[in-house]
């Protein structure tokens, strides 16, 4: 089934507002085994309006267009649809009472300019608006039909979801080659995008059925897994068994799937284990706190992150012993481990966590280059871990990898001690 998006709006060809309509419609109809033909943006011109209407109708099963409903002058694609149909603007009676019910709530007279908004090409099929004024109209071209949608994203949005959608999966059914679709998106952090190529290679060959492609956003490594068959459960059985084959391959680098999020991931798992944890954080300056504070009910684990900045707030509240900075400098593994062990202690968690490094993009040494980063974890009863990593980039994408191994410390931690096991 071929769809075209056509949205209308001079906003939208100005750098004013940026088209949102389109990317979400698209997500929806891609759900749907539908990948969107074409999408034009058109300015409020009447000419460009219609002949993009004619134009796009010509190519297309289905056309749905967005904006130019509403009761402002620039709004005129209730107009341009009926000249592209050949057909007069009628008064739709159902759409006028409503809008007349809708101002009279409001304390309001129906004005000429709102009552425009229930003029429809003739022969249309009219949708009331559950959420605003102009309702939708679905005009037949040929062999086309054209959605027409007021441009608000939340009217759009509504309507797309409770009107369009369920029309165009209808008319998918009627059709034999449609193909279905099923997604899974796994998350990994700790492996280069390189090396998750690397891996993943040989699977894509033996899953024939199944697109794999990668998408990074510092820290993690998305694979994104896409099967396509000719029925749905076709598709879900060779996802299954290509998610099965990329978690066996990746093991503990893939930390969650779909809408998880790293943060609440760990906070589960801390939670699950009634565990409790504290941090001190030097270079990465409370980013690590912040990101598990975001998770609701993180209280139930973080019970304080200390941000010690200076050597002084390092003995002060960390208790690291002013020798030991002396001797191996503030960013060592000796101050790592001091650090995550004194913030255990002086909180009394289960888990003390510590990061301190060189940021950038000054203050590296010969010994400590710009991107060396300490992490450790102090754990209640048990021996505290620490790790050197040596990390590039900028100032922040150092902070950000930074926080991201030291977490890492701690959710290995979780699910490979069976100590810590519920
Ligand atoms: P309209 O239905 O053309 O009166 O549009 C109403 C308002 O919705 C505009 O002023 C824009 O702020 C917004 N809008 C229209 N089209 C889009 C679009 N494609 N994406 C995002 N916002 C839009
Ligand atoms: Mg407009």
């Amino acid at each position: 089934m071929r769809v075209e998006l056509l949205c209308t709006g001079d906003e939208l060809v100005t750098g004013l507002t940026p088209d949102t309509n389109s990317p979400y419609l698209e997500a929806r109809l891609f759900e749907l085994g539908i990948k969107v033909g074409r999408v034009v943006l058109v300015g409020d011109v009447r000419e460009d309006i219609t002949r993009g209407l004619e134009e796009a109708a010509s190519r297309s099963d289905v056309v749905i267009v967005s904006g130019g409903l509403g009761p402002t002058a620039d709004d005129f694609t209730a107009e341009c649809a009926a000249a592209a149909a050949r057909v007069p603007l009628v008064e739709d009676a159902g759409t006028l009472r409503f809008l007349r019910e809708r101002a009279q709530k409001r304390g309001r007279e129906l004005t000429p300019n709102v009552a425009r908004m229930a003029l429809v090409p003739e022969g249309s099929e009219v949708v009331p608006n559950p959420v605003g004024s102009a309702p939708l109209f679905i005009v037949r071209l040929g062999a086309c039909r054209l959605f027409f949608l007021p441009g608000v994203p939340r009217e759009y949005r509504a309507l797309v979801d409770g009107e369009v959608l369920p029309r165009v999966r209808a008319e998918l059914e009627r059709r034999p080659e449609r193909t279905w679709r099923a997604f899974r998106l796994l998350r990994t952090v700790g492996l280069p995008e390189s090396v998750l190529d690397a891996r993943v290679a040989p699977l894509a060959v033996a899953h024939p059925r199944v697109v794999f492609g990668f998408r990074t956003h510092a820290p993690e490594n998305q694979l994104k897994l896409m099967a396509e068959a000719p029925s749905q459960a076709e598709a879900d059985a060779a996802l299954a068994s290509a998610e099965a084959a990329a978690r066996a391959e990746l093991g503990l680098s893939v930390y969650g799937a779909d809408q998880d999020t790293y943060p609440a991931v760990l906070a589960r798992r801390l939670t699950e284990a009634r565990a409790t944890l504290a941090i001190a954080e030097s270079c990465t300056g409370g980013l690590i706190a912040s990101q598990l504070a975001s998770v609701p009910g993180a209280s139930a684990f973080l019970v304080g992150s200390a941000v010690v900045y200076t050597e002084r707030m390092k003995t002060h509240w960390a208790g690291v012993p002013p020798e030991l900075l002396e001797r191996h400098g503030a960013v060592s593994r000796p101050v790592a481990v001091a650090l995550a062990e004194g913030i255990r202690a002086s909180c009394g968690t289960t888990y003390g966590l510590s990061v301190t490094g060189v940021a950038g993009p000054s203050g590296g040494t010969p010994e400590h280059p710009v991107g060396t980063v300490y992490c450790a974890l102090a754990v209640e009863g048990g021996p505290t871990r620490c790790e050197r990593f040596s990390l590039s980039g900028d100032r922040e994408l150092v902070r950000l990898f930074a926080a991201s191994h030291a977490l890492e410390l701690l959710r290995e931690h979780l699910l490979t001690s069976p100590a810590s096991s519920p």
